[in-house]
């Protein structure tokens, strides 16, 4: 049996209709930017293996230090005993991020990183003795599946089987000069029983690319404080230079309480997850009465093979090469948005960073579940590029090891769906 009839038969693929699934590509390596089927056939993972990867798949640097590790120590519980992976990577990592984050807590994925977050954030209330339970966050939003973070996010087509179990939410409209006077009298209307505000910085990733300004979001964390509402950075995509910067929020003059990681944490080679506060939310959980103590954790926290593959990421991120990447594929997103911009099916074209995201016009209503987005998968596909649509949008959200050259192939295949879809 070849491996895609052996997957068939015993494997349930993510976000996957299995009804009628286009068969599963056996990947059997990976090279820089490069994915490679059993058939030899190469891939640009231009999504970046899901948002993950920022350094290219394979990179010799985490291999080399993971494959240390591993003669070393695998695993260890994490309550009642540390390891120096991961004190090290809360060192390095916490002066890194905007503001003055004090702590790490480490989980698994964005989700539980969200999870913990929205649980530091109630119990926090709590502990003062002032409770409150309302979250305030973007309709279109996305923290994750798991039911804390499906509740945090915009209701969709994803949490449709599950609406009527989600915790109540307060949701915004993103801010934007029209709104953001409004925006702020409604914070400042709730403020005494929500708990916090949870966001993803610039970019609602998942919502379909989403962008909004800086300003405005400082704005609406303005009112966030005078309100006494906690605010939660959802840098799970953002995080590790996506913007142009190392963290979204290092663009904003308010900085958040809380944020949470992971995608590109480990350099996608790893799955794990932290959530950082600071002292000052910290400081409520200490007491002798047992009740305050944060009663969260996993089996796998603080797993130091993933640990020592963040550290080996951050070495590479912090590499001027790196950035110089970023602000290449920046500046070469520029370009290419201004020559498609104007085209008749770009209904809309937005860039942050290293992401750029097209909307292509199809006349009518469209959605995740639309004709167009399996069409589009499979024309770049063909080509080999492997861009993932969101419905009607398709985005680059490349490793930053990409080079111009297969930039340029991106960009021209995209030209010609245009022509061609
Ligand atoms: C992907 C994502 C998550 C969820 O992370 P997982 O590791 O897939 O659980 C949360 N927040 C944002 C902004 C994300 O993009």
């Amino acid at each position: 049996m070849s491996l895609i009839e052996r997957d068939k038969k015993v494997i349930w693929h993510p976000y996957t209709q299995m009804k009628n699934a286009l068969p599963h590509i056996p990947i059997v390596r990976g090279a820089g930017v490069y994915v490679f089927d059993e058939n030899g056939r190469r891939y640009i993972d231009a999504v970046s293996s899901w948002w993950v990867n920022i350094h290219g798949h394979a990179h010799p640097h985490i291999a080399k230090k993971v494959a240390a590790q591993l003669n070393v120590l695998e695993h260890v519980i994490f309550a009642g005993f540390t390891h120096e992976p991961a004190v090290l990577l809360a060192e390095r990592l916490l002066p890194l991020l905007p503001g003055k984050q004090d702590k790490v807590f480490y989980t698994d994925n964005g989700s539980t990183a969200v999870e913990v977050a929205l649980k530091m954030c109630l119990q926090y209330w709590n502990n003062k003795g002032k409770p409150k339970t309302k979250i305030l966050a973007f309709k279109n939003a996305y923290h994750g599946d798991t039911f804390g973070a499906m509740s945090v996010s915009g209701r969709s087509i994803f949490t449709d089987a599950f609406n009527n179990l989600l915790f109540d939410v307060e949701f915004i409209d993103l801010p934007n000069h029209d709104n953001i006077e409004k925006l702020k009298t409604k914070i400042l209307d709730l403020k005494s029983d929500v708990a916090c505000f949870i966001f993803e910085p610039l970019i609602l990733g998942s919502g379909g690319m989403l962008m909004y300004e800086a300003k405005y979001l400082d704005a609406l964390l303005s009112a966030c404080k005078e309100a006494n509402i906690l605010a939660i950075a959802d840098e799970v995509m953002t995080g590790f230079g996506r913007t142009g910067t190392y963290f979204a929020c290092e663009k904003l003059d308010n900085k958040p309480d809380i944020f949470c990681l992971s995608k590109g944490l480990t350099g996608g080679t790893m799955p794990l997850g932290v959530t950082t506060c600071t002292n000052e939310i910290f400081d409520a959980f200490l007491s002798d009465d047992k009740l305050k103590t944060l009663y969260h954790g996993h089996s796998f926290t603080a797993n130091p093979i993933a640990c020592v593959a963040s550290l080996a990421s951050l070495d590479i991120l912090l590499e001027n090469e790196t950035l110089e990447n970023i602000k290449r594929i920046e500046a070469r997103h520029a370009v290419f948005l201004e020559e498609i911009k104007s085209h008749s099916k770009v209904k809309a074209i937005r860039q942050t960073g290293t992401i750029i995201a097209i909307e292509w016009e199809t006349g009518n209503e469209t959605s995740y579940l639309s004709n167009l987005r399996n069409l589009l998968y499979t024309y770049f596909l063909d080509k080999g590029i492997i861009l993932r649509p969101l419905g009607n949008i398709i985005y680059i959200l490349p490793p930053y090891v990409i080079s111009n050259e297969d930039l340029d192939y991106i960009y021209d295949a995209i030209k010609s769906a245009l022509e061609e879809i």
